[in-house]
């Protein structure tokens, strides 16, 4: 561990920040045209045209003022969007500073949250640079949330990702409303992939009905936009107004802020890069189960699989040496198994044939 103690200076940074484990994000090679990159759940497709049609007649010299510091034009769109109030919507620096926001206004030192394992890890790295604990609910054999455990922690929020991160799983709205009728505290869902399980199933339905609900939004994954780290959330107005007295002043840069505005209003081109996108998902987890993998229902951008002739950091590292990146966590029930991003109809492609050369004639004695 690397300690920065100055000759005759005291610890100048929190005794904690010794032991603090930072978020890991997915490997970044360098781009260049024969690289597959897989790992991280972005978008293969390219942003609606009509974000290139912005960029492409923006005018430079806007970006001198401070940009709007409650990203008011956003926030009545997606008010609009959802039939809610722009009062009840908070934009953010990506999902994950609304994350680090959550964390800041909700609990404190010594306070606990409840997540189920496995689930997205930056909700414990947040949650360690505060001293907030965090009780991990195990999921059952086949990934399912177990609700009732997350409750029965006594912890004061509880986060779930939905669809799960890493898992793919989805829990149905019904469920969600289940828990929140049982339970008082913070429940923030997470629904980065929502797009890619359909509308239907997401909890800003329940807004309204639940005053200790958080839905939490991105622009990173269905959008193609993780470049400009816009995300948000929606919640009951007396939360988002806590909140926005925490925040960062100009929290959301202003070509974030127009960009975005440029993306949601493009629903037909989300639908479109959604349904490819789940398209290929399909395309390949049925090819992933004839090279004898076992693959879990996923309704997100990512099928999360575990090989059976090989193992999967041999796996991991061959597609790498292709110069193909999926990611492998080196955590429990998660080593033995790879999750794939999907990318586009050839990179799928690509991926398969790696996988059928490397698997070769063991993968045809399980079809
Ligand atoms: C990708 C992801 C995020 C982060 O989204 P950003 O808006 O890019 O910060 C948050 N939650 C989950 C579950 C994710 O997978």
């Amino acid at each position: 561990m690397l300690h920065c103690y100055l000759e005759g200076l005291p610890l100048l940074y929190r005794k904690s920040v010794d032991t603090l484990s930072p978020y890991v994000p997915g490997f970044q090679p360098a781009m260049d045209g024969s690289v597959i990159k897989i790992n991280s759940n972005e978008n293969p497709y390219p942003p609606s045209p009509k974000v290139k049609e912005l960029l492409g007649g923006f005018d430079f010299r806007q970006l001198r003022y401070y940009p709007d510091a409650t990203s008011q034009p956003l926030r009545e769109l997606i008010g609009a969007q959802h039939g809610l109030s722009s009062r009840q919507v908070l934009c953010g620096n990506g999902s994950d500073e609304v994350i680090s926001l959550i964390f800041k206004v909700f609990f404190e030192q010594g306070d606990t949250v409840a997540t189920p394992y496995p689930t997205y890890t930056f909700y414990k790295s947040v949650a360690d640079i505060i001293n907030v604990k965090v009780a991990f609910v195990d999921t059952a054999e086949d990934f399912v949330i177990d609700l009732q455990g997350l409750v029965n922690t006594g912890a004061k929020g509880i986060f779930i990702a939905n669809p799960n991160a890493q898992t793919g799983r989805l829990l149905p709205l019904q469920s969600i409303e289940e828990l929140l009728n049982r339970y008082n505290g913070l429940v923030v869902i997470d629904e980065a992939y929502i797009d890619f399980a359909g509308q239907q199933s997401s909890a800003v339905h329940l807004i309204g009905a639940y005053p200790n609900l958080i839905v939490l939004r991105t622009l990173s994954k269905s959008y193609s936009l993780c470049g400009i780290r816009v995300g948000f959330c929606i919640a009951d107005e007396s939360l988002i107004h806590a909140m926005d007295k925490c925040r960062d002043s100009y929290n959301v840069n202003h070509l974030s802020q127009i960009i975005a505005a440029a993306a949601l209003s493009d629903q037909p081109y989300l639908e479109t890069t959604v349904e490819r996108v789940v398209r290929s998902r399909d395309k390949l987890e049925d090819e992933l189960h004839k090279l004898g993998f076992t693959v879990y229902p996923s309704h997100a951008n990512f099928l999360l699989c575990k090989p059976h002739q090989r193992s999967a950091a041999d796996i991991y590292n061959y597609l790498k040496a292709q110069q193909i990146y999926v990611r492998h966590f080196d955590s429990p029930r998660l080593s033995d198994k790879l999750r794939i991003s999907i990318g586009t109809e050839e990179e799928v492609e690509s991926l398969l044939r790696h996988l059928r050369q490397y698997l070769g004639s063991d993968a045809a004695a399980h079809t």
